[in-house]
This record gives C-alpha cells, structure tokens and sequence, in this order.
C-alpha cells in the first residue's frame, strides 16, 4: 500500500483478495503496510487490485518458500525465546549438554553455562539416535530435570521434539522447540510445531539444499507459528575427517533470502571439540544471530556426543573469546532475562 493510504483503502483491497477467495495477510512494516496474498495465480488477483486506491504495487513473490522469505516481509523477525529476543543484533548462545541425563548433571551444567553468560539452556529429553539401541533419553523426568535447571537459574530451555504427539506435552514445559535434523522434513511434525504456540529451532535437514530448509521452516510459518529460528549444524558431505560439513557460507545467503534469524550449531558441524571453538567465533563473523553448543561436565563420560562437548573450562574461554569479538563488531552477546534482573541490581 501507499504509505498515506487510508484505513478505508486497505479494507478495500482485503475485500477485493477476500471476494476472489484468497486469504489476505496484513504484514505491517517500518513506513507503510503490505498485504501478502497466498494463492496459485498471481496474475488474476494483481489485475484485479493494482489499480485500486492506496495500492502503490503488486508484486508476485519469486520463491516458492513464501512467508520466509523477504521479498515477503523485510523486516527481520525477532523470535522470543521466554525473554530472550533471537535477531534482534545480539549473539545469543544457547548452550547445555546433548542429552539430560539427571538432575545433577543438568543443573550443574545450567549454572556453569550461566555464570560464562548463556542466554538459553539446551538439553535433549527426547533424542533422534541413528541406531535403536543408543540411549534415547530420559523423556518425561529430562523434562523434569530441565524445569528445576531453569528455576536454579532463569535461562529459558530448548529440548527435542520427536513426534507430533510430543508436541503438546513439550510445549507445556519448555520455552522452545527443537526439530532435529532427522525430522526437518517430518512433515506432520513440522505441521505439529507450527500450530503450537512455543517458538522453534529448526534445524537444517543433513542433506537439505538452502530451499528445502527454507520450506520446512515455510512449513512450521504457513501453519501459523512465525516464531522459527533457523539452526545451521552441518550437511553431510564426501568428508568425513569432520562429523559433517559446516556450511557457514549458507549463513550471510540465508540471512539474505530470509527474514528468519540463523544461527550455527558448531558442534554437530564438526564433531570435535577442538574444532568448536573456531567455528562458533567464524559464526559470530559470519553473521549469525547465535550460537547452539554443547557442553558436559564430563564429556568423557557423556551418554551421548561426548567428543564434540565442550568441558565448562572451554566454554568460559569460548565465551571471554566470543565477548571480545562481538564488542569489535559492534554487537553485543545477549543475556537471559534473570542476569539481566542480576546485573541491574549491581
Ligand atoms: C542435538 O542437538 O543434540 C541433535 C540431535 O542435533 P541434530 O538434530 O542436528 O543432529
Ligand atoms: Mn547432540
């Protein structure tokens, strides 16, 4: 619409998209509102408002992911993480271990991320393992473990979703949802998540093109979830010196082509510890919105991902690191809302 165009004006149009049996979208932006129209045939529904009053243009959308895209809405979307804004300029590392495995283990693990300056706490309760007889995770009492880490320090708490019917329990519990790589094109879980109203970490499919990860999270939009936070953790490639092939090129491509924030999962990516760091320091540079790392007291022992854990020690150092690369950027590392409360009282 034009930016002076009138109340009037805009009800007009949304009638004209309405009377032809298309769903209007209002998508309100920094100076003007557009009005996204989803539907098969572009050319019938731009003749029949291009020269309506208060309509400066029609543009058909190019991509086929439609909502994520930013020909679609420019405006960068900033996801709220129970407190925690993801694409809003800051860093935001979301850190913990790859699997609850108790209570001890989660909340030592959450007081240590938090004290080094995590915003959000991670912990699988529910894990994706490649073979039947790995450990699947604790399930129900991981829940339990992650609600008494989150009240031992405020960080708001991302865990797995496998299936549909996880959904709703999960959503009660937790302040955001995972999708695995195993299940970015689980399209009935991608339905699933898009009609809850918790958040989403999407994850990149392990061998997903750019356009079929933008059409999952397309998926998780179109079902009217717009809270989808996009997770680059690495594709499988002909290499296999690490885990998988971190991608970070696709991070300033995706950031152009969508308004969703990215951020990078360097631990998957690589599949070393050794490696994490690099690659969480090349995302910050890259242009990430944020960080998902793993972190175990005693990765040595870990019931799961061990070898590519950061130990506390590391994960402090990472952070020191990542701090004084942000601040030479410009940027600055998020906090959760309770350090925040902490840092005010002084
Ligand atoms: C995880 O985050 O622990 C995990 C299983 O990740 P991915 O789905 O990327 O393998
Ligand atoms: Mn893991």
């Amino acid at each position: 619409m034009n930016v002076n165009a009138t109340k009037d004006e805009v009800d007009n149009v949304l009638a004209h998209v309405r009377d032809r049996g298309f769903k209007p979208i209002e998508l309100p932006g920094a100076d003007r509102l557009a009005i996204g129209v989803l539907g098969s045939n572009p050319a019938s529904i731009r003749d029949a408002i291009v020269d309506l009053p208060g309509v400066a243009d029609a543009v058909p959308v190019s991509k086929p992911y439609k909502q994520v895209t930013r020909e679609w809405q420019p405006r960068q979307t900033v996801v709220d993480v129970g407190g925690v804004r993801i694409g809003d300029g800051s860093f935001t590392v979301i850190a913990g271990p790859c699997a609850v495995e108790g209570l001890e283990q989660m909340t030592s693990t959450a007081r240590a991320v938090a004290r080094a300056g995590a915003a959000i706490l991670r912990g699988g309760a529910f894990k994706p393992r490649t073979s039947p007889y790995a450990f699947r995770g604790l399930g129900a009492d991981g829940l339990d473990h992650l609600d008494a880490a989150r009240s031992a320090t405020g960080l708001p708490v991302v865990t797995e979703v496998l299936t549909p019917g996880d959904v709703e329990t999960v959503a009660q519990r937790a302040d955001m949802l995972q999708v695995g790589t195993r299940n970015a094109q689980n399209f009935a879980l991608l339905e699933a998540v898009g009609a809850a109203t918790r958040p989403v970490l999407l994850k990149r499919g392990l061998s997903n093109t750019v356009e079929e990860w933008l059409l999952a999270a397309e998926y998780v939009v179109s079902h009217g979830n717009p809270g989808v936070v996009l997770c680059e953790r690495g594709i499988r490639t002909f290499e296999t010196a690490t885990r998988n092939t971190l991608d970070l090129a696709a991070v300033p491509l995706v950031k152009s082509l969508s308004h969703l924030p990215v951020v990078v999962d360097p631990s998957h990516a690589t599949g070393h510890r050794h490696l994490v760091p690099a690659m969480s320091l090349a995302a910050l540079a890259a242009g990430a919105d944020g960080l998902l790392v793993e972190v175990h007291p005693d990765p040595e022992n870990a019931m799961s991902d061990g070898p590519q854990s950061l130990t506390f020690e590391m994960f402090d150092d990472l952070m020191a690191r990542l701090r004084r690369l942000a601040e030479s950027l410009d940027r600055r590392l998020a906090t959760a809302p309770s350090q925040e409360k902490a840092a005010n009282r002084g």
